[in-house]
């Protein structure tokens, strides 16, 4: 159900009424790692609204490689992502972790994340196909590109046909960087399947002041878009500060794509 079938053909995956992935705009996700109160996301969704950036995104369960880091928000950073998501008109990205929190997410939220920790997780992958709501597949940590449309066709075959595929960096030998980006892989996801393709910079770069050039890089490469990580105060971000970008350099960096765009 994945693949390219006939030459060309491209899914559109709707997320609201006027944000789709897919189509002709980029589609430029911004916002923290982590929901951290409603002041934090009412200032980044103000600014962000007033540049080309359409939608929102933040965590509110998070998978975090210590048990004793911050867990995220929950149910209330949801009612604080439903409340900034109808107050700017902007769609709004978080993550699910398990089974038992589809419902509650799909009620707050317009597209559901599955994080690279989770994309083998086949059970949550077959619950998905029925969740009703477009999801953001992000690529394991380890996956081979084989494994990642697989996931994808674990969503699609039960039932879901709305599924965005996210590059986030493999693992790899290098630790200069967080993670390693595969900008082949996107060129390779755009030409083998006909799902929307985005990449995630942050989370493969794992330093701030990389973030731009790799963006753009994705955007040369055919991405559909990005999803990218910024808070108002970088640095006293609660998860992944290395790598947020100031509100500022955020709509900076989405300007300097218009050209980049416009080339591909
Ligand atoms: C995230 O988007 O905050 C996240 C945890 O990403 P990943 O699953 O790609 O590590
Ligand atoms: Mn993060």
């Amino acid at each position: 159900l994945a693949a390219q079938s006939h030459p060309n053909h491209q899914t559109i995956v709707k997320i609201s009424e006027k944000v789709a992935f897919g189509g002709e705009e980029l589609v430029i996700i911004g916002g923290p790692c982590t929901v951290e109160s409603l002041e934090q996301m009412e200032i980044v969704a103000q600014k962000l609204s007033t540049a080309s950036i359409q939608g929102l995104r933040g965590g509110v369960y998070k998978p975090r490689t210590s048990p004793y880091a911050f867990q995220g928000m929950g149910e209330e950073g949801l009612r604080i992502l439903a409340r900034v998501r109808s107050h700017y008109n902007m769609p709004v990205v978080t993550e699910v972790m398990s089974i038992s929190q589809i419902e509650v997410v799909a009620a707050h939220a317009d597209m559901l994340q599955v994080g690279s920790r989770n994309m083998q997780n086949f059970d949550l992958l077959k619950a998905l196909g029925q969740a009703g709501k477009p999801i953001l597949l992000k690529r394991g940590l380890a996956a081979t590109i084989e494994e990642f449309v697989m996931a994808a066709e674990y969503i699609l075959s039960h039932g879901n046909p709305d599924v965005v595929l996210c590059e986030r960096g493999i693992r790899s030998f290098d630790d200069y960087t967080r993670n390693v980006l595969d900008l082949a892989a996107v060129a390779a996801l755009k030409q083998i399947t006909h799902l929307p393709v985005i990449v995630d910079p942050s989370h493969a770069v794992g330093k701030r002041e990389l973030v731009a050039p790799v963006a753009r890089a994705a955007i040369a490469c055919g991405a559909d878009g990005l999803i990218i990580e910024c808070h108002p105060q970088p640095e006293k971000s609660v998860s992944d500060a290395r790598q947020a970008l100031s509100l500022e350099d955020m709509v900076r960096l989405v300007d300097s794509l218009k050209p980049v765009a416009k080339a591909v």
